[in-house]
């Protein structure tokens, strides 16, 4: 797969091909991530590839081609069509502060990924399509734009009728114990979460690396 065809419309084959080409776990599919079903793990357990990066090793890449890869890593994570995420950098560029660390804390703020963090879907894919379907209000507004940016205060639940899908059932049981990140709080009795501040630095995933996302957009 070349370079290129990350740049088209959202990418519609099987994920696990991103990770293997990017070569980072981009925690795509959701349960299957965290097992050793994983092909980047079992790839890390096969002799002579140690930690799976064997091959980046012995490909060269060009500094334009590592802050693509940077800025695809990024997109993917997120499930950002190129556009939008140019938007979301244009947005980040006018915030004060550092762009890069203001592009991955305006990402982390949308709500299918505030979803996917409360633990109402086991990925970004499935927390999109949650939002898309209607599932689940902000504010007691029912809100199915998965882009749509929470503010601190935001309480975001499931819609009542939602709480009768097999869907639902199923979170319910597996939510219970859960780890939540520490700007949002979860009540799972009532499966409501509440943005309470705002996620910064310290929040956004360690292999991420914005300023060389900056640098790809400042070429
Ligand atoms: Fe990536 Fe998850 Fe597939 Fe592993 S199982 S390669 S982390 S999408």
């Amino acid at each position: 797969m070349g370079e290129e065809g990350y740049n088209v419309a959202r990418y519609t084959g099987p994920v696990c091909r991103l990770c293997r080409y990017l070569e980072v776990k981009l925690m795509l599919k959701g349960e299957k991530c965290a097992t050793p079903k994983c092909p980047l793990e079992r790839r890390k357990s096969r002799p002579g590839r140690p930690g799976g990066h064997a091959s980046a090793q012995r490909r060269k890449i060009s500094l334009h081609g590592l802050q693509l890869r940077e800025k695809q890593k990024v997109r993917f994570s997120y499930g950002v069509l190129e556009r939008q995420f140019r938007r979301f950098f244009s947005e980040a560029v006018k915030l004060h502060g550092a762009t890069g660390e203001n592009l991955l804390v305006l990402l982390e703020r949308r709500l299918d990924n505030v979803v996917y963090r409360l633990g109402f879907a086991d990925s970004r894919a499935q927390a999109r399509q949650i939002v898309q379907h209607g599932h689940i209000m902000v504010n007691e507004h029912r809100i199915n734009i998965p882009s749509c940016i929470v503010r601190s205060g935001d309480v975001i639940k499931w819609q009542e009728a939602s709480k009768k899908t097999e869907c639902h059932q199923r979170l319910v049981e597996k939510i219970r114990g859960r780890a939540t990140p520490g700007w949002l709080s979860l009540d799972e009795e009532k499966m409501t979460g509440r943005i309470l501040t705002l996620p910064d630095k310290d929040d956004i995933d360690p292999i991420f690396d914005g300023k060389t996302v900056v640098e790809y957009y400042s070429r």
